[in-house]
């Protein structure tokens, strides 16, 4: 049951996004809820990350987000190293938002629950990637930091391939009319209005024209509306809700 859904990224990549399906959480968290800090028991999340590791190949590193725009680069000399089932990167010092491994065998993840999960990587170079990008993430430069690195990591942004993940659509993801137009300012794209008519944010349209701008080789969407699909977590549907992941690792 784990994934729910995978992504093609090329030759030697192992992508996928899980879902609620095949966990031990309960209540609004139900299913298999990989977040650490959002309420749920820390021993049933830590047993769903068992999971999702026997899939990946290895405790999968997920990073403590925080809708920012900082990148981690791993295998790093010296980096922190809690608990991959009970801790998350960067709990000490400010957190990240994106991760970049540049070594065969360390799968990442990006834990979302309406925010898009991004999955990136370059076969060639042997540097993969997630982001997290909600939308204060994006307008902040989420993407711009993560290709960003991967380049300095020896990627090329027109072999990079990008799969864009389940996550709330333009469908339901109301906003104010201001908060509209000041991501329209930024990223056009972002402009949309829901099925009733209201004004809206297309998240993943903005992450679409940032990593077209980018340069990145290939851009691709799996999955739908994570407000209106019950088969992932949505903190737009439930406020008490638990968060699945999108995984990337390259192998051998
Ligand atoms: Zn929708």
């Amino acid at each position: 049951m784990v994934p729910v859904l995978t992504a093609a990224l090329g030759h030697g990549v192992v992508a996928g996004f899980t879902g609620r399906a095949g966990g031990t959480s309960a209540g609004g968290y139900a299913g298999l809820d990989l977040g650490q800090h959002v309420g749920d028991d820390p021993l049933a999340v830590a047993g769903n990350r068992r999971r999702v590791a026997a899939w990946a190949g290895g405790p999968v590193v997920f990073a403590r987000q925080v809708h920012g725009t900082r990148c981690a680069v791993l295998p790093g000399a010296g980096d922190p190293s809690p608990d991959p089932f009970l801790g998350d990167l960067g709990e000490d010092d400010g957190g990240y938002d994106a991760l970049v491994v540049t070594a065969p065998g360390h799968p990442i993840g990006v834990l979302v629950a309406d925010c898009v999960p991004v999955l990136l990587a370059d076969p060639v170079a042997g540097v993969a990637a997630v982001a997290h990008a909600g939308r204060p993430g994006l307008l902040a430069g989420v993407l711009e930091s993560v290709v960003r690195a991967m380049t300095e990591a020896g990627a090329q942004a027109e072999r990079v391939r990008a799969v864009l993940g389940p996550s709330a659509g333009p469908c339901c993801y109301e906003v104010p009319s201001a908060m509209r137009d000041d991501a329209a300012a930024r990223i056009p794209a972002t402009s949309a209005s829901t099925t009733w008519g209201t004004p809206s944010l297309d998240l993943r349209a903005g992450c679409r024209q940032i990593l077209r701008t980018l340069g990145v080789g290939d851009v691709t969407s799996v999955g739908g509306c994570t407000v209106e699909d019950d088969r992932f977590y949505s903190f737009r549907r439930s406020p008490v809700t638990g968060r699945f992941a999108g995984v990337v690792m390259m192998v051998g």
